[in-house]
């Protein structure tokens, strides 16, 4: 399914669709949870203060282990993009290593009958799922984005992102390769609050031998929808939004971006294709590069807002139909979600999220960022 987008921001204020300063509990189609849009509580971007001090980072950190010249401090790389240079030297523009203190682990060469290392089918009844376990098996990668301390994804140039987004691509379907791998969790931890221990920028692969609740849960909403309308959520959701206009913060030929109707958080947004693609390995190249432009377009407009702007970046992907090990549709996107709100609660107890700035007026502020512009 292709969407045709012909979209054109007016900074009309009466298109908004709703009385700011009223609270409002909107649903989430996608996930299935609420979020409790609560203005009263707004805050402007300049009224936000990250955690962490704003301070000036060099090209170079003689400490850090992803820095070139300390690439004897990792793992041995299992993938780079190279100018030159031998494996585990500088001359790297994106290196992929194994994570030195990883979460899983694949399975040994020579275990592939070892029966302690077998994953156990998920049993069908409840009773059996009481105690079912697995071994550790799995993947984890981390993908160093470039070879500046500093860089960052409103940073790098179109090219360096469309290098960082083939090698997430390569390591997916390596993964997916193995019989161990159910699905393989792409994201970013930006900031020590979104859980980055490590300040060099880099993005994290999980291979797991599960598949997740939060992409089944996703996965079954598609297919219910499916079932009763012969349509993909998604693509419905990407045909209205662009009609409504009020929270597409920008597109091109490829992707749109979402300020989504029930933000969870404040300044959450969502990529997505606007071709029904299940993930990164079904994108052409060129909406690869499309991919990589609009994720330079959208963290510029967040890094002007937030100077160090804490975020979880979440790759929702699934490779295709043919090696999928799933029963329903799917259509990709990628979620970014800022941590500027403290996780409390009601979040924790009732998965129900205060937000307290409207994703309508995000969208205006992500757009004043950008600049006016014009897309079919
Ligand atoms: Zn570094
Ligand atoms: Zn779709
Ligand atoms: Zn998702």
């Amino acid at each position: 399914m292709l969407l045709s987008l012909c979209v054109r921001f007016k900074r009309a204020e009466e298109r908004l669709e709703r009385t700011i300063g009223l609270p409002e509990i909107r649903f989430d189609v996608l996930s299935g949870g609420f979020a409790i849009i609560a203005e009263e509580r707004s805050k402007r971007p300049s009224d936000f203060r990250s955690p962490e001090e704003v301070k000036e980072l060099g090209e170079r950190e003689p400490t850090c282990p992803f820095c070139p010249g300390n690439e004897r401090e990792t793992p041995p790389e299992v993938w780079a993009d190279r100018e030159g240079g031998d494996p585990d030297t500088p001359g790297w523009t994106v290196r992929v290593v194994p994570n030195k203190f990883p979460a899983l682990q694949p399975r040994p060469i020579g275990a592939e009958e070892d029966k302690a290392w077998r994953i156990p089918q998920f049993p069908e009844s409840p009773e059996g799922a009481l105690y079912w376990q697995a071994p550790g098996v799995g993947y984890h990668e981390v993908v160093i984005e470039s070879p500046s301390h500093s860089g960052s994804l409103g940073y790098y140039s179109t090219r360096q992102l469309k290098r960082i987004l083939n090698a997430i691509r390569e390591r997916c379907l390596v993964m997916y390769d193995s019989q161990d791998i159910s699905y393989v969790q792409v994201f970013k931890n930006c900031g020590k609050v979104a859980g980055a221990s490590l300040t060099h920028p880099h993005f994290q692969i999980i291979g797991l031998p599960v598949l997740p609740p939060t992409v089944v849960a996703e996965g079954q909403r598609l297919k219910d929808y499916e079932v009763k309308t012969r349509r993909c959520l998604v693509c419905d959701l990407l045909e209205r939004e662009a009609e409504k206009d009020v929270r597409v913060i920008t597109a091109n030929d490829s992707f749109v971006v979402l300020a989504p109707f029930a933000s969870r958080r404040a300044y959450e947004t969502l990529i997505v294709p606007t071709e029904h693609v299940s993930g990164l390995s079904e994108m052409s190249e060129a909406s690869v590069e499309d991919l990589a432009a609009i994720i330079r377009e959208l963290f510029g407009a967040y890094e002007a807002m937030f100077p160090s702007l804490p975020y979880n970046m979440v790759f929702h992907s699934l490779p295709s139909a043919t090696k999928a090990k799933r029963v329903w549709p799917y259509h990709a996107h990628i979620h970014v979600y800022p941590r500027l709100n403290t996780e409390a609660g009601l979040e924790l107890g009732a998965g129900t999220y205060i937000n307290p700035t409207a994703p309508e007026i995000a969208t205006k502020e992500f757009q004043e960022r950008m600049g006016s512009w014009e897309a079919t």
